[in-house]
Parts: C-alpha cells; structure tokens; sequence
C-alpha cells in the first residue's frame, strides 16, 4: 500500500501560489483582456488567511495598479473590515476575473469559464475557512446556480470547492453600495456576521480518496494511478506551458509583487 500523502506546509502553500500567479501573469485565454489590460489583478494579501474576499473584476484603478479593491469600492472594503477588527493584510482578495474587461463591461461568461482554474487553486493553496463573495458574478460562480445575491445575501452555507469544504457567505459587492445607502446599511449587518463565521473555524473536510487496499496484479494499474504521459500528451502539455509562460514568467517573483503578508 503507498504511504499517505503528506499535507503541504504553509510555506509550500505559498510558493505554489506565486507560481500560480505567474502562470495567471502570462495568461492569454481570453485574447480581448489579454490585450487591453495593463497588468493583471492575481489577488493580495495574506496567503494563509482564513477569510477570503472573492469580487467581480478589476477596474481602471486595480488595472493600473496590479492590486485589488484600491479604488473607491476597495475603500470601502477596507473601511468595512476596519469596522470587524480586521485588515487587507488579515485576508486574501480575489476577484472572479484576473483583468479588467474593456470599458468596466460585464465579465462574459467564456471569461469567466477561462479564469475559474486561478480562482479555484487559490482557494485550494490558501485554504480559508470563509470565503465571502462579493456581489452577484464570484456567488453564482462558487455556488454553481443562477440564484441572485438579493436572495442569498448574510446566509452562510457550507460548499465543496475541489477537495475542500469551505463556509461560503455571499454578501453585496461594496461598489454596488456605494450609492444605495440601504444597500450600505445591509452590507454593514451581514459584515458583522463575519467574526462569528471565522470563530467556527473550517467546516468539516471531505475524506480524502482512500488508497486501493489490494496491490493489482502486476502490470495492471491501479484505478486512478498515474500513468506516463505519452508522446503527444507530452507535445500538448509543453505547447501550452510555452503559450502561456512567455520569458517575463520566468522571472523570479519577490512577495510585495504579489501583496503577500
Ligand atoms: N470591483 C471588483 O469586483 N474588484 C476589484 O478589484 C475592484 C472593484
């Protein structure tokens, strides 16, 4: 019988993050974002947090400046969590699309379908407890139904994301209460619910796959057992490493690139 698999460290966490951010930096999936963006919006903050913030997409400000949430809507982000006794270097932030799509329009949902492996290895390497989706576009996302943020918003439920179990609590996007000061008010409320859903910690994991008991007969592998790539799958995989990770990927990433606390 192999021997269990070992957890990654924190530390291992965070290194396979930054390699995930210059796989997202070199990202040409979507070729309309890929060539109006100026850089692209991986995420910030703390890269072992227990509560992530997962939003639409980046603006003109996030675009300019590589992070998320640093305009008027990321303003009231931090004041709101000020108000929970917390910082952005407490939480990681996210968004559901990695660039800013032309003119602040809609993410489409091709892009959205493109950027959903980024989002969904963050949560995979952070391993928050809490995720709050921020607005209509990451709830439906994580939640995999249509149903509105009006209905779902201040309800925690506990979902499965890859092989985690995460409590997911879909509040309003900030931008949207920026101008509907009954909005505000309620964001605030649910944003007060936010320490309790922390002090729950992690919902219960799935169990992780359970090796096969009986070795196969030699020659035979086992189901799910890795098998060498072939030839072509060799060729595909290389082809797309080299479309996606042009030469400025393989720079080394220092931390404050990536707002990592
Ligand atoms: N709105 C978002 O959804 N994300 C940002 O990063 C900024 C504004």
């Amino acid at each position: 019988m192999s021997a269990p698999e070992r957890e990654p460290t924190a530390a291992q966490r965070r290194e396979s993050l930054k390699e995930v951010f210059l796989q997202a930096r070199a990202c040409i999936r979507c070729p309309e974002l890929a060539a109006t963006r100026k850089t692209v919006v991986f995420g910030a903050g703390n890269a072992d947090a227990d509560l992530m913030f997962v939003g639409e997409a980046p603006g003109a400000s996030e675009d300019e400046q590589g992070v998320p949430f640093v305009g008027r809507a990321g303003k009231l982000l931090a004041t709101l969590l000020a108000e929970i006794g917390l910082e952005r270097s407490d939480v990681f932030i996210a968004n559901t699309l990695k660039c800013r799509p032309p003119g602040n329009r809609d993410p489409l949902p091709v892009e959205i379908a493109n950027c959903q492996d980024y989002l969904l290895r963050q949560v995979e390497l952070i391993r928050p407890s809490v995720i709050c989706t921020l607005g209509n576009f990451s709830t439906k996302l994580l939640r995999g139904d249509p149903t509105g943020i009006t209905r779902l918003h201040g309800r925690a439920e506990v979902i499965t994301l890859g092989m985690r179990a995460v409590r997911l609590y879909p509040v309003y996007h900030p931008a949207a209460a920026l101008y509907t000061p009954r909005m505000l008010e309620t964001l605030r409320e649910d944003f007060a619910r936010v320490p309790a859903l922390l002090a729950l910690g992690a919902p219960p994991q799935p169990m992780p796959p359970q090796p096969a008991l009986e070795e196969p007969p030699a020659g035979v592998a086992a189901p799910g057992a890795q098998q060498p790539p072939t030839g072509a799958e060799q060729a595909s995989a290389g082809a797309q490493t080299r479309a996606e990770q042009p030469s400025q990927a393989e720079q080394p990433l220092q931390d404050d690139q990536l707002g990592l606390f």
